[in-house]
C-alpha cells in the first residue's frame, strides 16, 4: 500500500457554552474532569487533536452499535480511519487513515479576548473565564465545597484541519463514510461535564 493522495479537512468549532478541557496529554482527556483547561506552551488553551478524534471516534461507534471496536480488521472502517492498537492491526488494514491536529483559537477570537473586546469583555483571565461550582453528592445529595471551574467562554472559536490518506480505492468510500459522521459532532459535547450543559458546540466545515 502507498499513499495515494491527501485530502485535507478545515473547519471551524465555536463553542455554545464554556468548554472544558481537562489538562490530560493523553486519549483519555475527554470526559477528564480538572480545574484547569489544557493549554499551549504559551498558555492559550486549544483542544487536542486527540480529543476531537476520539469524540469522533467514539460518535461512530455509537451510531453502528459498536462499543470501542479495537479489532484491527480491513473490513472494519473504524479501525481503518482511526486505528487501533499496534498488537491487533492487520497487515491488509495499512496505516491510519486520519490525522486530526491540534484546534487552536482562531486569530479573531485571540485578539478580541486579549482587547476585551464584545462577548469575552469580562473574562477573568485572558482567554478563560472561572466559575464556582457546586458538588452535589450523588448520595447524600448535600452539598460539597464549592470548586472553582475553569473554562474557554461561550462564542470562542477554535479552527480545525483534519488530514484524510487515500491508500487504496476503497478509501474513497471510507471517506464519505467519515465524512457522514463528521456531521455527527454538530450539536454534541466535547470535553468533560456535558451532563451540567458545558462544552456544546457547533462545527463548520469548508469544503
Ligand atoms: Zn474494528
Amino acid at each position: 500500500m502507498k499513499l495515494e493522495g491527501k485530502l485535507l479537512i478545515n473547519g471551524k468549532i465555536k463553542a455554545l457554552t464554556g468548554l472544558h478541557i481537562g489538562g490530560a496529554t493523553t486519549d483519555a482527556a475527554i470526559g477528564d474532569i480538572d480545574n484547569c483547561v489544557i493549554k499551549t506552551s504559551e498558555g492559550v488553551p486549544f483542544i487536542p487533536g486527540s480529543s476531537l478524534k476520539g469524540k469522533l471516534r467514539s460518535l461512530l461507534e455509537k451510531k453502528e452499535g459498536l462499543n470501542l471496536c479495537r479489532c484491527g480488521r480491513a473490513s472494519c472502517n473504524i479501525c481503518v480511519i482511526f486505528g487501533s492498537g499496534a498488537d491487533k492491526r492487520t497487515v491488509e488494514a495499512g496505516p491510519t487513515r486520519l490525522l486530526v491536529r491540534d484546534c487552536h483559537l482562531t486569530e479573531e477570537t485571540k485578539n478580541k479576548m486579549e482587547n476585551n473586546e464584545g462577548e469575552f469583555k469580562e473574562l477573568e483571565l485572558i482567554y478563560t473565564e472561572i466559575k464556582w461550582e457546586n458538588v452535589i453528592d450523588r448520595l447524600t445529595s448535600a452539598a460539597q465545597h464549592p470548586r472553582q471551574m475553569e473554562r474557554v467562554p461561550r462564542g470562542a472559536e477554535f479552527d480545525f484541519q483534519m488530514v484524510f490518506n487515500l491508500m487504496e480505492k476503497q478509501d474513497v468510500d471510507r471517506f464519505e463514510y467519515f465524512m457522514r459522521g463528521l456531521s455527527l459532532l454538530e450539536d454534541d459535547y466535547l470535553g468533560g461535564s456535558g451532563s451540567r450543559g458545558y462544552g456544546l458546540f457547533s462545527s463548520r466545515i469548508y469544503r
